[in-house]
């Protein structure tokens, strides 16, 4: 049956802009918009922006940076894309539930924590989530997961941000140690992988500065 018209669709490639200030061309994960609002036209957005736009996610990689020498720095690492997927809609069929469901992936920029040189973090996530307001008391099911909604007004970036730091591992490293970087001569850096922390303390210490 196809009786309905397809839902609006919003697809466009942030990171292909070309640099000029283009006239602004409105980024839906930046919208603050009412989560019902979004569920009713049962939005779509597929988009792929750049890192930098993602303000926690680029804090967390320049503070990885921080102890890489200038030079080892990989250029243009804010332009690095990452990939989104949104469908809005309603959980219930009342349509009394606003609900997103997403995936996200990118290839974060970190540094190893084996070889201390720069590396690439394989970072995805999935998620089905209620958008319900943070004072909300309905009971839903304990299954679901649920994004308070601040005054009605949900900014897509935030969830799809959360996500991602959510997937990020303890600690960076290349995938296979044969990717790292060994200085001739020495032999192979000891391993303590369950000593080294670095992303989780940089999540804790960001946090901590809101
Ligand atoms: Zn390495």
């Amino acid at each position: 049956m196809r009786a309905t018209l397809p839902a609006l669709q919003i697809r466009f490639d942030r990171a292909l802009q070309a640099t000029y200030d283009a006239p602004a061309m409105a980024n839906p994960l930046l919208d603050h918009v009412a989560p019902e609002y979004l569920a009713r036209r049962t939005q779509v957005i597929e988009i792929v922006d750049k890192i930098s736009t993602f303000e926690r996610l680029s804090e967390i990689v320049q503070a990885d940076f921080a102890a890489l020498a200038a030079d080892r720095l990989p250029a243009g690492w804010q332009d690095t894309p990452v990939n989104v997927q949104l469908q809005f809609g309603w959980a219930d069929a009342r349509e009394r539930l606003p609900e997103v469901r997403g995936s996200a992936e990118t290839g974060m920029p970190a540094v190893c924590q084996r070889c201390l040189e720069p590396c690439t973090l394989s970072l995805s996530t999935s998620f089905r989530m209620l958008l319900l307001d943070s004072k909300d008391s309905r009971s839903v099911d304990d299954a679901l997961d649920v994004w308070g909604v601040e005054e009605n007004k949900l900014r897509p970036l935030d969830v799809v941000e959360e996500m991602l730091v959510m997937a990020m591992p303890l600690a960076a490293m290349h995938e296979s140690d044969e990717d790292c970087i060994q200085l001739p001569g020495s032999e192979k850096a000891e391993e303590k992988p369950n000593t080294i922390r670095p992303f989780a303390e940089l999540k804790a210490q960001i946090e901590k500065s809101r």
